[in-house]
């Protein structure tokens, strides 16, 4: 089902978000991660989504994992990022998702090297590559929106202006970046409607799973944690088990102020574990939800 049909209807869905493991030299990795997809496939997901790396590094492994998920009768919805790549790579690469029948795509730039190398070929920004899915393809398109701000953007504002450029291109859903604080996204939603953005807003929600791995994930995103998350983060950090109860519980909340506020989707960021955003939904009594 195509991401506007899936997210035209009066209810909360549910879609998850994987990653290509990575060093998986004997394909261990990807079959845990496989185990715990068919744990979280109970769950009835509108869609998994599954990531891949800027300039294409990781496109086998990501290509593979999108394969295996469209042969399982689940509804994929693979990332593309457009950055350091030419229109020759991705036009193939195109074709290939094609071929499997894909209906939905999230189109993304992709972050650019740290090493100050610009390596943008064909296409600078996502927009460029929403507009070129348009032309080339009958995907529907989904685009990443940043409740506080993309970190290189020199304000909201700008940010919300460059996404229009998305919307305008022929997006269809915005699904954003993790956020802890739901304020935060609300009034994003609010300046959206101001602006007369009327694509529904996808609410990406990460489970706390680790201490050390949100520390590397706020490296590479404008995020606000709220004190009660810094006091509890403070509390729990040491003990594994504790920090991911404690993301569990704390994500539960704010999945359940967001699907009390009819927002249209949450999208999890699993970390490739189902532990925590099963319990999440089992905390929601997802079902009776929606
Ligand atoms: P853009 O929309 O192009 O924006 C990038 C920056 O440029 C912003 O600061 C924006 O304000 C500015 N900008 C945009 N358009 C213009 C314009 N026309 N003129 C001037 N400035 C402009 N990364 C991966 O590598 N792989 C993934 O699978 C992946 N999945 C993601 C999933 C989600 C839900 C989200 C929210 C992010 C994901 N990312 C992923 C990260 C993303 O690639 C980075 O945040 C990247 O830096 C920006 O991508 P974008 O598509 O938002 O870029």
């Amino acid at each position: 089902m195509k991401l506007r049909d899936i997210y035209s209807k009066n209810k909360t869905n549910i879609s998850f978000e994987v990653f290509p493991p990575k060093d998986d030299f004997d394909g261990n990795k990807t079959d845990k991660l496989f185990e715990d997809i068919m744990i979280l496939k109970k769950y009835n997901p509108a869609l998994i989504s599954v990531t891949y790396g800027a300039g294409g590094s990781n496109k086998d492994n990501s290509y593979n994992i999108v394969k295996s998920l469209v042969e399982q009768n689940i509804n994929v919805m693979p990332h593309f990022t457009c950055v350091c790549s030419s229109k020759e790579q991705i036009d193939s690469y195109l074709n290939d998702l094609i071929k499997l029948n894909i209906e939905n795509i999230l189109a993304l730039r992709g972050d650019e090297p740290q090493n100050n190398d610009i390596c943008y070929l064909d296409f600078r920004y996502a927009n460029e590559l929403v507009e070129y899915l348009k032309l080339k393809t009958d995907f529907s398109i989904a685009v990443a929106g940043y409740p506080e701000g993309h970190i290189l953007a020199p304000d909201l504002k700008t940010d919300i202006q460059n996404l229009k450029k998305k919307l305008k291109a022929g997006a269809d859903i915005i699904i954003t970046q993790m956020f802890f604080d739901n304020d935060k996204l609300y009034k994003y939603m609010d300046l959206l409607e101001k602006e007369n953005i009327t694509q529904p807003v996808i609410a990406g929600i990460l489970p706390i799973i680790s201490y050390k791995q949100l520390e590397k994930m706020l490296t590479l995103a404008k995020v606000t944690l709220p004190k009660k998350l810094t006091d509890s983060l403070e509390k729990y950090k040491d003990n594994k088990d504790d920090i991911k109860n404690f993301g569990i519980d704390f994500a539960t909340e704010q999945c359940q102020n967001l699907i009390e506020n009819n927002i249209k989707g949450i999208h999890l960021y699993t970390l490739n574990k189902a532990y925590s955003s099963s319990k999440i939904l089992e905390n929601l009594n997802y079902e009776a939800c929606i």
